[in-house]
């Protein structure tokens, strides 16, 4: 950027998944040439490079989990498998020519805001001075895995879903798996017919939300190909279809929300023949209280008579298995924790030092928190995507990260025009903005009496409580008065 166009600025983007290689492409776009995405790993896709268990899909639509600058015409399914998602990124990549920029095996471990710059330095011992930080990091990253007594005396293979070991045989095994999370669902549903026996150890029941699969043909497909006003058809008929999603969750009153009820109780009762297992099936709180979970086909495959649900409590692992708390050992060749994420990690283990010595631990001491997801008090010209308390639910988080990237240019233009050298959220605009989230929450469905990943320590959901409309009319324009500018 030439110095007429403003103050030259240097970024770093941290991450290379969905949102880091967005923001290489947005940045690009608007002029911004000179940055760096360090990403630790040795290619793009974040989690869904991370992901590859057996049955992983997106349960948003991929018409939907796509760039609205990059749709695809190709999806194989309404909601494709993990691997086409993770060739999509590594496509669009290439075609928007960013991973130039990229460099890979590089972790930012540290970053220190001095003189009204950010001097970061990688694993490798690199490092880089830059005018603006994006952290791109991702939610659901760091494996949560369970401290169960003896796992390491396990004589098969253990290992988390997210660090699936594919030299490890699964057919005609006796597979053991732990969690009924949207994880454990798919892995149930792809793995059952391949092996001897399926154990599924069940801590807590799900609502399932009885949803279809369609392929697209080759013909739609070409359809969408010749026809780009079909494929932008589609797109927006799925937005609103699954915008009742989005909707439904922070009303707990509201009729959509009874609709979905309704819609996984006939699942259950409907397509659960055997009363014994559809009272294990059975959950005991509202449905979308905990991460509705979409399948057409988890009712079917459980049923199979080599599949069981385990519903005592795990005591111990021992070296052949899984004891439960009823005394039985369940014998198994392979066991699969799905058993979540540590939700709260964001952008840390990264240590972060901001103005006056003041870092992320402390702002963080408590649980994470940033205004609009995006900024913290103190930490200037650092803006997250995708961070704590953002939307969830089942609607796209490529949505979410291309509205709050608008958001961000916003304020970086503020420092590029010299209207200031440093802009981060006031701490008292914080504040208020968590007073009114913690408010807001307590309407939602996530509060109806479950326990989820969507709670934070105090039993408030750590997620964006209003309309996915207010969201947008938020990223619109910034409130320049909640912001600190210097
Ligand atoms: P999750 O929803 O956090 O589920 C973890 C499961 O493990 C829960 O059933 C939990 O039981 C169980 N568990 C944890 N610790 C346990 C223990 N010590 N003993 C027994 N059970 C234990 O994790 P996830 O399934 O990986 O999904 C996380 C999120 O990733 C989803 O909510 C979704 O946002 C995303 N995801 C999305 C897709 C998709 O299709 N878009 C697919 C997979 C994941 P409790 O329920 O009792 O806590």
């Amino acid at each position: 950027m030439d110095d007429d166009q403003g103050r030259p600025l240097r970024f770093a983007v941290i991450g290379a998944g969905m949102a880091g290689i967005l923001s290489a492409i947005k940045l690009r776009e608007a002029g911004y040439d000179d940055f760096t995405v360090y990403e630790k790993a040795d290619r793009v896709g974040g989690t869904w490079r991370e992901n590859t268990y057996p049955g992983l899909s997106c349960d948003v639509p991929s018409h939907l989990y796509s760039y609205s600058f990059a749709l695809s015409p190709d999806w194989s399914h309404r909601f494709s498998p993990g691997r086409e998602i993770q060739a999509y990124l590594e496509d669009v990549t290439r075609r928007h020519d960013v991973e130039g920029a990229i460099r890979f095996g590089e972790e930012v471990v540290r970053g220190e805001f001095v003189d009204g710059r950010w001097r970061l330095e990688t694993s490798t011992g690199h490092r880089d001075e830059v005018d603006v930080v994006i952290a791109a990091t991702g939610v659901l990253h760091h494996p949560r895995v369970p401290d169960f007594e003896g796992l390491d005396e396990f004589e098969g293979a253990a290992f988390h879903s997210a660090r699936w070991d594919h030299d490890v045989q699964l057919d005609g095994r006796r597979v053991g798996i732990v969690g009924t999370g949207s994880t454990a669902i798919q892995i149930v549903s792809a793995l059952v017919d391949r092996v001897e026996h399926l154990t599924l150890f069940q801590r807590t029941a799900q609502w399932v939300f009885p949803q279809d699969n369609p392929a697209y043909p080759d013909d739609e497909r070409e359809a969408f190909r010749s026809d780009p006003d079909r494929l932008a058809g589609l797109h927006s008929h799925l937005k609103e279809l699954f915008g009742v999603f989005a909707n439904a969750v922070i009303d707990a009153d509201s009729p959509e929300i009874r609709m979905i009820e309704d819609a996984c109780r006939a699942n259950l009762e409907e397509n659960v023949s055997d009363p014994e297992l559809r009272e294990k099936l059975r959950p005991d709180y509202r449905a979308a209280c905990k991460r509705l979970i979409m399948s057409g086909d988890f009712y079917d495959r459980i049923q199979r008579p080599n599949a069981e649900v385990v519903v005592e409590g795990i005591d111990r692992i021992e070296p052949a298995g899984v004891r439960t708390a009823d005394g039985r050992l369940h014998e198994l060749d392979v066991l699969v924790l799905a058993t979540g994420f540590q939700v709260d990690a964001f952008m840390r283990p990264m240590e972060l030092v901001g103005r006056h010595g003041r870092t992320l631990s402390d702002a963080w001491a408590q649980r994470p928190s940033a205004y609009l997801s995006i900024s913290i008090p103190d930490l200037p010209n650092l803006f997250m995507l995708n961070g704590p308390n953002g939307p969830v639910g089942n609607f796209s988080l490529i949505e979410v990260a291309e509205l709050q990237f608008g958001y961000i240019l916003q304020l970086v233009e503020l420092l590029r025009d010299g209207e200031c050298s440093e802009v981060s959220v006031t701490a008292e605009a914080l504040e208020e903005y968590e007073a009114a989230r913690t408010e807001a929450a307590k309407n939602t469905i996530w509060v109806s009496g479950c326990r989820s990943w969507y709670l934070d320590d105090r039993g408030v959901p750590a997620t964006w409580p209003w309309p996915f409309d207010r969201f947008r009319k938020e990223m619109a324009a910034p409130d320049l008065a909640a912001y600190d500018r210097r």
